[in-house]
């Protein structure tokens, strides 16, 4: 079956788009359809397999593509790298101002900002490259093919008849965003709300505490009181509040992890904070993660500094050489 009705009035369908990563084989995308109007949120990643899929699901589902709406929940490869492939030229295409601006920014300019930042931390200038190079994403679609709109938190989505309401759930991306029918109550919530991992938290490039963003975020998710949560990868689950809080309390903990570090052994640089997490991967030794899962560990750890930092619960300052330690 290429999609599964997942509910009805509003009748909403789920594509299930393929795409081999570590924690999921899949993307869902979701079509809303109303008085022959189509609403499509997230399209997955750039693979044929996956186009085949996502067009002959929209084809199947009588999608008239002149009448489509793109919605992104954010820029990842995942989730908005179908744009070209299945939205036609023109097609309204809604999206976070700040993701959008993340898509635009030249990569040579990230790359220098991101390889900086690490070298900053602590982290040695060959790793501090590579994870640079990791953090530059590439062009995901062409965004003067489509109609590009920003959507922020409040606005209207219109499907037919009905009024989907945009939220603003930053944290995983600085410009994520979710999707709430007040009717239904139902809520699409991209990759904010997962069960398959714990989403990654980004480090926002302006600064910003996204950790805080982020659990700010999931507050307000849980305060809508849905009725049901759509998520991007995995299975659908009832207990998601139950999740929503075990994800807070889940970087509670880690906080608190860091926090004690940095109290037992003052003076690490940013890097040898991470390095001493546990964190839930099946390695003892730094060098036997996988170069991709240490970007990920690295830069998330950062976020998580940067958190103690601007809560003023840790203290950073730069030595002699520039590298940032913390008290
Ligand atoms: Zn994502």
């Amino acid at each position: 079956m290429l999609f599964d009705q997942v509910h009805s009035n509003p009748d909403v369908f789920e594509v299930r788009v393929p795409f081999e990563n570590v924690s999921t084989s899949a993307t869902n995308c979701f079509v809303v359809l109303d008085e022959g109007e189509a609403l499509v949120i997230d399209t997955g990643a750039p693979t044929d397999e996956g186009a085949a899929v996502l067009e002959m699901a929209l084809d199947e589902l009588g999608v008239d593509r002149s009448r489509a709406t793109f919605f992104l929940t954010h820029v990842h490869l995942d989730h908005a790298g179908l744009i070209d492939r299945v939205a036609p030229e023109g097609a309204p295409v809604l999206v976070s101002a700040a993701d959008f601006d993340a898509l635009r920014a030249p990569g040579a300019s990230t790359y220098e900002r991101v390889r900086r930042l690490l070298a900053s931390e602590g982290v040695s200038l060959p790793e501090a490259s590579g994870y640079a190079r990791h953090s530059v994403e590439m062009p995901l679609f062409d965004p003067a093919r489509v109609d590009v709109r920003f959507a922020a938190e409040g606005d209207e989505v219109a499907v037919g008849s009905r009024r989907f309401r945009v939220v603003e759930v930053p944290g995983h991306t600085p410009g994520s965003l979710a999707l709430f029918d007040p009717v239904s109550r139902i809520l699409f919530g991209g990759d904010h709300v997962l069960f398959v991992i714990s989403p990654g938290i980004a480090l926002f490039p302006d600064g910003r505490d996204g950790l805080q963003a982020y659990l700010d975020s999931l507050e307000k998710v849980r305060a809508l009181g849905c009725s049901r949560l759509f998520a991007a990868h995995g299975d659908e689950r009832a207990d998601f509040e139950a999740r929503i809080d075990w994800l807070r309390a889940h970087h509670l903990e880690r906080l608190e992890e860091a926090q004690a570090i940095v109290r037992a052994r003052p003076g690490l640089s940013g890097e040898e904070v991470v390095r001493a997490i546990k964190w839930n991967v099946p390695f003892e030794r730094w060098e036997d993660i996988s170069f991709m899962q240490r970007w990920c560990i690295v830069m998330e750890g950062l976020v998580f500094l940067n958190h103690l930092v601007g809560r003023g619960l840790v203290r950073r300052e730069e030595d002699e050489a520039g590298v940032r330690r913390y008290f």
